[in-house]
């Protein structure tokens, strides 16, 4: 169960995104605590979760960002975030973005394809200046996650494919204006299972004696992120086991001298310290099902319509021993717009308040204004 401070919650109009300060700061030290000492570098996938306050604690907290777009790179320098520990991934790069990148020295673009390439050099020559790039490499390699969000297969639009790498490298290596600084990798996202990343250090190690071969020794290893968390039992597992993630990467990855290791990691540093608070509308019966309505819907926590992703729901007001089995949906004009069917509650009645669990990444910063409803308040605990 979450504690929540509920006398201070009622007052609050719902639905909003409740904020644990605490256990963000906790969850970073746990990172820190497992890289300290290794020449590994972790930069928080800011479109996780863009919310300013949770982009100040990450970057005082002496992390890097990882960005996909300009608007991402604008918030990311005004959260404190230094250029120099910024990488800029997406398939799709405008000009403009690359210029604000490039002016604002960061320390590479992951790229994606050899068009890209291309503009990059060409407008880091018309800027008379050499833009940082590191190869976005697809491994081919399953990460057995949901279909949308696995990136690392040749059926996926993200990076250079195994086959094309060794005469990219060496345009790369031929272009005036850009600067090869290392690999990069991304192969999904909520991975839970450590044998995705075992077989990307494989691959990394052989791909590391393929550049050499051709002459080329790399600064970065960029494996980007994808640790998944535990949606199902939140309270347990709060914490990610940073420890068993890391350690794939301290036995499997033979390193050079003076090589250091990036990683990218969104999901697992913000999911389990945000809660969508929201309360109940209505209770309604058909013929063989119940419905709890809330006022909060897909368009403030869009992952169960887009993914069929399950976020454990909390009544976190009602005093019943007995239960019933509710579809809980929200209030927006499409059948999607289901947090859980058949979902086991204690008897809810209209005013409950419902906690919709590990919700910090993914949520606040994919909510729209569909319907033309307002995007969903914050509110943020103290810190110990
Ligand atoms: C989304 C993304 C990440 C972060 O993924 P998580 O699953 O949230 O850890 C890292 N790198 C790149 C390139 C991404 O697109």
């Amino acid at each position: 169960m979450l504690h929540l401070p509920l006398d201070k919650l009622s007052d609050q109009p719902t639905p909003f995104y409740f904020y644990d300060l605490q256990l963000l700061h906790d969850t970073l030290a746990a990172v820190k605590n497992q890289i300290d000492g290794y020449p590994f570098r972790v930069h928080y996938a800011l479109k996780a979760n863009g919310n300013a306050v949770i982009l100040n604690e990450i970057s005082s907290s002496g992390f890097g960002a990882d960005l996909v777009s300009g608007g991402e790179l604008s918030a990311a320098l005004a959260a404190g975030f230094k250029a120099q520990d910024i990488t800029f991934s997406g398939v799709g790069k405008t000009d403009e973005e690359i210029i604000a990148g490039i002016s604002s020295h960061i320390c590479c673009f992951n790229v994606e394809s050899v068009p890209e390439l291309e503009v990059i050099n060409a407008l880091a020559g018309n800027m008379g200046m050499k833009a940082a790039v590191a190869l976005r490499v697809n491994p081919d390699i399953d990460a057995h996650t949901h279909r949308y969000i696995t990136t690392g297969t040749v059926h996926d639009k993200f990076g250079i494919e195994l086959e094309a790498l060794p005469q990219v490298a060496k345009m790369v290596c031929e272009m005036p204006n850009v600067n090869l600084r290392g690999l990069h990798f991304h192969i999904g996202s909520q991975i839970t299972d450590m044998s995705p990343y075992e077989m990307l250090c494989e691959r990394v190690n052989l791909l590391q004696e393929a550049f050499e071969q051709q002459g080329i020794t790399l600064e970065i290893i960029n494996v980007g992120g994808g640790l998944g968390v535990n949606y199902d039992n939140p309270s347990e597992n709060l914490i990610p086991d940073f420890e068993r993630y890391f350690n794939v990467f301290k036995r499997g990855l033979k390193l050079r001298k003076g090589q250091q290791v990036h990683f990218e990691l969104g999901r697992s540093l913000v999911a389990q310290c945000g809660t969508l608070i929201s309360k109940v509308l209505y209770v309604k019966e058909n013929r063989d099902k119940k419905f709890v309505i809330l006022d909060a819907g897909m368009t403030d926590l869009i992952r169960p319509a887009l993914y069929q992703a399950y976020h454990k729901i909390e009544n976190l007001t009602s005093q019943a021993l007995a239960t019933e089995t509710y579809d809980v949906v929200g209030p927006v004009c499409e059948s999607s717009d289901v947090f859980a069917r058949d979902q086991e509650l204690p008897i809810t009645h209209r005013g409950d308040i419902i906690a919709l669990r590990t919700a910090g990444a993914y949520g606040e910063s994919m909510a729209s204004r569909y319907n033309m409803r307002r995007l969903p308040a914050t509110l943020f605990s103290e810190k110990k």
